[in-house]
């Protein structure tokens, strides 16, 4: 294993979808999201440092359904300034349209962001290295 003085940062290594024990390896079998059944397929393990994927059932749902409503609400953002919102016209149904689109759209890095979070969440830097201790223990 590499020597790790060199620590990288955290939310690059996150939003670039890294191995989140050395942040160096991708954690997605595909780089892109296509094709879209596979986009959330991720590796058995890290190829540099071996920390396990896969060793979590977790899916994110929860952190999927948190970000999806914080992207449905930040939509505000651009759409206010843009359409402007008036409860005398029918703009706040387009925004909710709209926001929803955005939302559907974005929806596969939404998911494999939501995975990452819980990933980091639940490893961290330099998890790999006790793995084995761990796994010894039944
Ligand atoms: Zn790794």
């Amino acid at each position: 294993m590499a020597s790790s003085s060199e620590r990288p940062m955290l939310l690059p290594a996150l939003f670039t979808m890294k191995c989140p024990s050395c942040r160096k390896s991708t954690v997605f079998v595909n780089k892109s999201i296509f094709p879209l059944g596979k986009c959330l397929e991720l590796k058995n393990e890290c190829e540099i440092c071996g920390e396990k994927m896969k060793s979590e059932s977790n899916n994110g749902g929860g952190i999927n359904y948190a970000l999806s409503m914080m992207l449905f609400f930040l939509n505000l953002l651009w759409y206010w300034p843009i359409f402007g919102l008036s409860y005398k016209d029918n703009s706040v149904y387009y925004y909710l349209v709209s926001s929803t689109m955005v939302v559907l759209v974005l929806q596969p890095w939404l998911m494999r962001l939501s995975r990452m979070l819980y990933l980091y969440l639940y490893v961290g830097f330099g998890h790999s290295r006790r793995i084995d201790i761990e796994n010894s223990h039944p």
